[in-house]
């Protein structure tokens, strides 16, 4: 038996954990996990160094990539690669910044055209659930979207606008029946219109004017409607802490709510974010760092599920870099490229192991989402697989990055952990200028291959339309 891919080494993370293994790839999935020496034939053979781990590639379910509409910003091609560079084999999009907003199913269309011949990794999307849209749910649930994501507060764009929490709820109750996830921005609108208005430079002032009783007014919003309505739901980039006991007891009772952090509240805090560093200006905001501490113990503890990145881009010119202003800067970090390096080095720097890394950015997002192939190195599974030197470093020079924007909340900042190669349905993500993308658009529960077959794609598959 002859396999088209074969990956030797004697650091493979498998579910229990780093085994000396070889794997065998076949049409792109993992059909063969055997002891290292056994000796498995493969068309092609790929034996890892020494200082070498095989991981699953990562899942990357908060993803804006604004295409189209504020292509600018980002766009398919720029983010995908970004994305395989930093080891990330799947990200889902959200609903919102591109125009159309994938409020609907004609929306939906229009970004799986732009997004098909542009993939370097595999695409899903997520709907987006706004005032006057209840109609239009269950059809993007037909058509494959992962879930709905609503905001409880000004959204930052016109074109997708925010529901109250009643609405929310009735958005629930209609997903309810269909066991859609709806995923939430929550921030209490009411609550920061109260706070004051952050002015100038200061990032205090800033930090201020997004306090944690407005996030933790709109969680125990989202828990309750959950709660009422006995929809999934999921709260997005949980900064206050504050939240995880009210999180962790919602679950006790049973509520079905799962919650995310991403790597700015895990590695940044706001005592070190100089004035006027409006890279780091994101909502919610990055807090203190006691507040990070704690973030860390809800991810140990299982209340917090999983890490994302939110990566959240924008032209450089609305970063604002000169005036330093946070009122008027867009907020988001970027760091699809980099989550993986980023929450590793600040994991081993309190003995969290590589393996516990990888299930909050890969098996848990694919999880959330129903990606019931992807996430890990386990037979049947996708061959989705990230090289990574977990002790070789590097600094990050932003005008490295895949980002189309070269602006990062990280720059000259010493990581651990290189992504040395990442391979998608078994072959080498190629992302040199004038590579082929050969990213698939992935639906619910299923997956549709858009790009030209390789060698070991035995169908050729039909365009995406
Ligand atoms: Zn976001």
């Amino acid at each position: 038996m002859s396999y088209d891919l074969v990956i030797r080494g004697r650091r493979i993370m498998t579910t229990a954990g780093e085994q000396p293994r070889e794997i065998g790839v076949t049409g792109g999935t993992i059909v063969a996990i055997e002891p290292l020496g056994n000796g498995l034939d493969g068309a092609r053979v790929l034996e890892l160094g020494d200082d070498e781990v095989l991981l699953p590639g990562l899942v990357d379910t908060h993803v804006h990539v604004n295409e189209p509409g504020r292509t600018e910003w980002e766009g398919f091609a720029s983010a995908t690669r970004a994305a395989a560079a930093g080891g990330v084999t799947t990200v889902v999009d959200m609903p919102l910044n591109s125009i159309p907003p994938t409020v609907d199913v004609g929306a939906l269309e229009v970004k799986r055209k732009v997004a098909a011949d542009q993939a370097f990794v595999d695409v899903g999307f997520w709907g987006g659930a706004v005032p006057g849209n209840i109609g239009d749910l269950r059809g993007l649930h037909d058509e494959g979207v992962f879930g709905f994501k609503c905001f409880l507060l000004h959204s930052g764009v016109e074109e997708f606008p925010p529901l109250d929490a009643d609405e929310m709820e009735r958005d629930m109750a209609e997903l309810a029946t269909f066991d859609a996830v709806m995923i939430v921005h929550a921030e209490d609108s009411r609550a920061i219109e109260k706070a004051p208005t952050p002015h100038g430079a200061e990032y205090a002032s800033f930090l201020a004017s997004r306090p944690r009783g407005a996030e933790n007014l709109a969680i125990a919003e989202v828990i309750e409607r959950a709660r009422w309505t006995g929809a999934r739901a999921h709260v997005l980039h949980v900064s206050s802490s504050d939240a995880l006991p009210m999180l962790a007891s919602a679950r006790r009772d049973g509520v079905r709510i799962t919650a995310e952090t991403c790597p700015h509240y895990l590695t940044l805090f706001a005592e070190e974010i100089a004035d006027g560093a409006t890279t780091h200006k994101c909502c919610p905001p990055i807090r203190e760092a006691s507040n990070r501490e704690l973030l860390w113990e809800g991810l140990l503890d299982g209340t917090i599920d999983c890490i994302v990145s939110d990566h959240s881009p924008s032209t450089v010119e609305l970063k604002l870099l000169d005036s330093g202003d946070f009122n008027l800067a867009w907020g988001g970090v970027s760091s699809l490229q980099l989550g993986l390096s980023l929450v590793w080095s600040e994991a081993r720097r309190r003995g969290i192991g590589l393996q516990q890394v990888v299930r909050w950015m890969a098996a848990r997002p694919a999880e959330l989402v129903g990606l019931t192939t992807k996430g890990k190195v386990a037979l049947g599974y996708d061959a989705d697989l990230a090289v990574f030197a977990p002790d070789a470093a590097f600094v990050v020079d932003p005008q490295r990055l895949h980002h189309k924007n070269k602006v990062s909340a990280y720059a000259g900042r010493a990581l651990a952990g290189v992504v040395r190669r990442t391979i998608l349905a078994g072959r080498d993500v190629d992302t040199a200028p004038g590579a082929v993308a050969q990213g698939r658009l992935l639906r619910r529960g299923s997956v549709e291959r858009v790009s030209g077959p390789g060698p070991d794609v035995p169908d050729p598959a039909p365009e995406e339309g």
